[in-house]
């Protein structure tokens, strides 16, 4: 067990349906930490670039006007593994086959509309949240 830091994303689709402090909630009650947040409204540039690894991909172009298409909450969760303990609380890429109580259970629209982003390593975890945030800004 180690502590642990991941980036955790409210998509659009949550954030357009006021979701933000439910979604909020239910990290929080898994006994993950929010020692950084922002809402900002990302650039087609930005969107491209962070989903770049999955540019070969047939959903990419829409995935990425998704993302833009209304403001996102980027936040970065600490606790016990972290990373996979965040992947739990996330459930299923598709809602149809996510655990009861996860919040994309809960919440989300669809397999692109799932309302919630988390890293899926701990390597591509430090990647992405210094994608947004600077070390000044994480307040553990
Ligand atoms: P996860 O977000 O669970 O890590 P992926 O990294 O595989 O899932 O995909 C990134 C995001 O792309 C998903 O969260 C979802 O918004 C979207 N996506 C994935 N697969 C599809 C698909 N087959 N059709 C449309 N959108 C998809
Ligand atoms: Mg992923």
């Amino acid at each position: 067990m180690s502590i642990q830091q991941t980036l955790s994303i409210i998509k659009p689709d949550a954030t357009k349906r006021n979701l933000t402090g439910k979604i909020n909630s239910k990290l929080e009650e898994s006994g993950l930490k929010i020692i950084a947040q922002k809402r900002i409204l990302l650039s087609k540039a930005q969107a491209k670039d962070f989903y770049k690894v999955h540019q070969e991909r047939p959903f990419y172009d829409d995935l990425v006007k998704f993302m833009i298409s209304g403001p996102v909450v980027v936040q970065v969760l600490e606790g016990e593994n972290a990373v996979s303990k965040n992947r739990e609380v996330m459930g299923a890429t598709n809602p149809a086959e996510a655990e009861e109580g996860t919040i994309r259970k809960e919440f989300a629209v669809s397999l692109e509309a799932n309302s919630v982003h988390g890293s899926d390593s701990l390597e591509n975890a430090k990647i992405e949240i210094s994608f947004f945030f600077s070390r000044i800004e994480l307040v553990s």
